[in-house]
């Protein structure tokens, strides 16, 4: 019995007054939280692409919908959305761009297919212009990291006074929560990325950074070359100086550990070495796994028995609707109890509830069913069977 006043949990027992209400066979959960999405993406049918695609293809059917087919316009300035035509404005020294908003529509759409998914916390990445209404309005409390993107030393200034306004555009009543995304590697210059982490701990605002996500990304920090580099070279992203070569994932831990909090996205690629740096930096450092989208670009066997062997803390994230086919975190779980079948699962429920807002910042708030926490609940009908451990009961189909 789980009783609630005034939209918090005051209780949670086995017995409650005669008039509690019998919801029948059911699981009553803490709210899902989905770590990792892009929302801009909520009006995709199906994942962009084919299974097993490489990087440069994917990233490249990412800039061509968003060319066509999102509404988002041609204007873009961030690397992921300009080739072709818009790759001028990409050249490292052309200033940013102002961005189109993106269409609130789809946010919004997004936002509403998470809820009914029962999740009530989202760890968004979004991009500058996006609508604080649509996320004030919504019945799931977003940390809505803004997308911090400068391959080339001169725009890391625009992108560090974006990422201010950003954080101070935060109320503390607001329903969404500031945080700040460095996007990636090789989208960031490292200037770019040291501000990012000291404004993180000025502000006490979480960072989300794309990191040891795909198989180039690595071979572009290692080697300098590759096709991620052809590939910057092509769209007019590429400066020499946004990083040494010779760089791997651990150098960005360990820069990103002095960040009040951070989220390491995907961590696909993380060697034994950066695992048990992860590990010990668990306090204030989780990594989070995109399970289906994983799947999806049939990247090598994740690392998640190890990460969790090693002390890190996991959460889960659909990732956008671009390489997942929707926004259920439930599915990412089910995914998670199919494909690790040795992981007990009271710790993938784990995983898809307090671990994803501890990751954020969140647990005192949300993530279980605990008086004090917010009545975020999640509701779900079990098959009408018994099972010896009752989580299994949830990653039925
Ligand atoms: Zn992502």
């Amino acid at each position: 019995v789980v009783s609630v006043q005034g939209g918090r949990i005051v209780e949670v027992g086995r017995r409650g007054p005669p008039d509690a209400r019998d919801l029948g066979n059911v699981a009553i959960l803490p709210g899902l939280v989905n770590a990792h999405t892009h929302l801009e993406f909520s009006g995709l049918a199906a994942p962009l692409g084919a299974p097993g695609m490489g990087m440069v293809d994917w990233i490249d059917r990412v800039i061509q919908y968003r060319r066509e087919g999102s509404g988002f316009g041609v204007q873009g300035s961030g690397v992921l959305r300009g080739a072709g035509g818009a790759g001028r404005e990409l050249a490292p020294h052309a200033p940013l761009a102002p961005r189109p908003s993106p269409p609130a529509a789809i946010l919004a759409a997004g936002l509403r297919e998470s809820a009914l998914a029962g999740v009530t916390t989202l760890g968004e990445i979004a991009q500058p212009g996006w609508p604080p209404d649509v996320f004030q309005a919504a019945s799931v409390r977003c940390v809505v990291f803004q997308e911090l993107i400068a391959p080339a030393a001169v725009r890391v200034a625009g992108q560090i006074e974006a990422a201010r306004r950003h954080v101070e555009a935060a109320r503390p009543a607001a329903r969404w929560i500031a945080g700040l995304s460095p996007h990636a590697p090789y989208t960031v210059h490292a200037r770019l990325l040291s501000a990012a982490v000291a404004l993180s701990a000025e502000r006490k605002v979480p960072l989300a950074m794309h990191l040891a996500e795909w198989r180039e990304e690595l071979e572009l920090l290692r080697t300098g070359g590759g096709p991620l580099r052809r590939f910057l070279e092509r769209i007019g992203a590429w400066d020499p100086t946004a990083f040494s070569v010779g760089t791997r994932p651990g150098d960005y831990l360990a820069s990103l550990a002095g960040a009040e909090r951070v989220l390491v996205v995907h961590g696909n690629y993380l060697a034994q070495d950066e695992i048990a740096l992860v590990g010990r930096q668990a306090e204030r450092m989780a990594v989070v796994y995109c399970p289906r989208t994983h799947a999806y670009f049939r990247h090598d066997q994740y690392p998640l028995e190890k990460l969790l062997a090693a002390g890190a803390r996991v959460c889960l994230g659909t990732d956008s609707r671009a390489s997942s086919p929707d926004l259920s975190l439930l599915a990412e779980m089910r995914h998670v109890a199919r494909h690790h079948p040795q992981l007990p699962k009271a710790q993938i429920l784990r995983m898809g509830t307090l671990s994803g807002a501890e990751a954020l910042g969140l647990a005192a708030e949300t993530g279980s069913l605990e008086p004090g926490k917010a009545a975020d609940l999640f509701v779900l009908s079990l098959p009408a069977r018994n099972a010896a451990d009752p989580h299994e009961l949830l990653f039925a189909e």
